[in-house]
């Protein structure tokens, strides 16, 4: 099945009434702020945007989107593939309903001057949000542990000065 495109800006209000899907790509090329934190080009990411009523009757906008981009290790200055994901739920600000009314796990959203959000904005936002601060290769992957730790085997008589066990057996003995 051929992915669409998901559209830029939807009025979230009518996109609820319506209860709107979007199973689609973002383009990465226009997420130039996520772009900033990569060292190659952004692939576009796979999302899923689900327009709602919820029980309550407070219209909210689900998604969820990945994407498996490169960034540099803060450890060894290296690529490293990077696989992010997130979750997440937003409910427009609106006459009807204000943030202060909303569940603590909606995240409140206003509306633009033509009552729309910005899908790819929040997406992006989303995305940013769960990058890590300093990223960096799992140990056994990363260039500067690998040399660290041989460094480590050529001395082992490092880590036997300090055994408590050693203390011990010396205090036996006297
Ligand atoms: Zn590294």
């Amino acid at each position: 099945m051929q992915k669409v495109r998901v559209p830029i800006s939807v009025d979230p209000v009518k996109s609820a009434g319506k209860q709107l899907s979007y199973l689609g790509l973002i383009p990465g090329k226009n997420l130039v702020r996520l772009q900033e934190l990569l060292v190659e080009a952004c692939p576009d990411i796979d999302a899923q945007i689900h327009f709602d009523v919820d029980e309550q009757g407070i219209k909210v906008i689900r998604g969820h989107a990945e994407v498996t981009v490169v960034v540099a290790c803060e450890r060894c200055g290296d690529p490293m593939i990077l696989p992010v994901q997130c979750d997440f739920v937003y409910a427009p600000i609106t006459k009807r309903q204000k943030a202060t009314d909303m569940p603590e796990e909606y995240e409140p959203i206003d509306l633009d001057e033509l009552g729309e959000v910005n899908l790819h904005q929040i997406v992006e936002d989303e995305l940013m949000l769960t990058m890590p601060v300093v990223p960096k290769h799992d140990e056994q992957a990363c260039r500067i542990k690998a040399d660290a730790m041989q460094w480590g085997e050529l001395d082992p008589s490092a880590e036997a000065k300090e055994n408590p066990f050693a203390v011990l057996q010396s205090l036996k003995r006297k």
